[in-house]
């Protein structure tokens, strides 16, 4: 029996491109005639033809398998929908915009058989990608490199092929909030990192916005690190500390020149900042305790429409 790999492609809007990818994908698998395939499509509620057209692939193609959702969970309930209905004794995340290339396939599975659990790939350059959000995307994984007990490499894919025993291991996180590039990390395993250049998009556009970038990141970090709540209480210690000099510093002031009025413009700065500051600490607060919020409310991570997996 030949052995099973499973290639998971989370797609939203993605009608420009998946006839590409399935073209590209169909040369790799059959230059690996020695496994088998199945190509299983996570349709993450598109709202152009995306579905038809894979439901088309389909008719004409067994390994062709498509899961749908009743409206947009985003990529990472997406990516969770794809391992959960995968068969294989390997399974592939990737992307349906060829930005994760076909043909690192052979490798990442020769990798595996070499003894290795997990292939993981990360770009070395951002090349094509605009130089801000290049950027605040270093800056980001430097922070909270730092901050998480999780290693978060930087410029990490979630492009990765991995044994069945990974798959359920991620599986068994049963976390709402999903940072996958934490969760790929914090299961561990034995990985071998490849890295290339950074390929543009075959056709179509991006699906994500800075704003969105800049949301994904802080629930990175509110997922992965609880450094966050930390610095609350360094900052109110810090306050208190500085509010003791001051106020040793006004009674003796006070006592050998008495009592002038006077100063309320520094006054008003202090209140404002330490104000600030408060709001700063309760805010991020608040974000943790509405990821508990939403962790108790034991939602599902995605609702399925439809699906030929059985
Ligand atoms: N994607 C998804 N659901 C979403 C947004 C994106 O399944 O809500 C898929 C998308 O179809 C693509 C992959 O996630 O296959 C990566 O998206 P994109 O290429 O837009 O992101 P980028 O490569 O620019 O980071
Ligand atoms: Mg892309």
């Amino acid at each position: 029996m030949k052995e099973l790999v499973s290639v998971v492609v989370s797609c939203y809007n993605e009608e420009e491109v998946i006839p590409i990818f399935y073209d590209e994908i169909k040369k790799i698998a059959k230059k690996m005639d020695y496994v088998n395939f199945e190509f299983l499509f996570v349709d993450d509620g598109s709202k152009d033809k995306t579905l038809n057209i894979i439901k088309d692939l389909s008719k004409d193609d067994s390994r062709v398998k498509y899961i749908s959702f009743s409206r947009n969970f985003g990529k990472e309930a997406a990516m969770n929908a794809g391992l959960s209905y995968s068969k294989g004794d390997y399974v592939v995340v990737m992307d349906a915009d060829l930005q994760d290339p076909p043909k690192y396939l052979i490798d990442m599975y020769n990798y595996l058989k070499d003894g290795y659990d997990v292939t993981a790939t990360r770009r070395i350059t951002r090349k094509g990608e605009p130089m801000v959000r290049s950027f605040f995307s270093k800056m980001w994984y430097k922070l909270i490199d730092k901050m998480s007990d999780t290693e978060m490499v930087d410029g990490a894919r979630d492009f990765r092929m991995m044994r069945r025993k990974v798959v359920d291991a991620i599986l068994s996180l049963s976390e709402y909030n999903r940072y996958s590039k934490g969760i790929f990390s914090f299961v561990g395993f034995k990985t071998k990192w490849i890295s290339y250049e950074n390929v543009k998009r075959a056709a179509g556009k991006t699906k994500w916005s800075f704003w969105q970038l800049f949301k994904y990141a802080l629930d990175g970090m509110t997922s992965f690190s609880t450094a966050p709540l930390l610095l609350a209480s360094l900052f109110g210690i810090l306050f208190c500390f500085i509010a003791l000099i001051a106020i040793i510093f006004v009674i003796i002031r006070t006592l050998i020149y008495g009592d002038p009025v006077g100063g309320w413009p520094s006054l008003v700065c202090i209140i404002l900042l330490v104000g600030g500051i408060q709001l700063l600490c309760i805010g991020t607060i608040g974000r943790y305790l509405s990821k508990v919020y939403l962790e108790t409310k034991k939602r599902p991570i995605y609702i399925v429409d439809e699906t030929n997996q059985d």
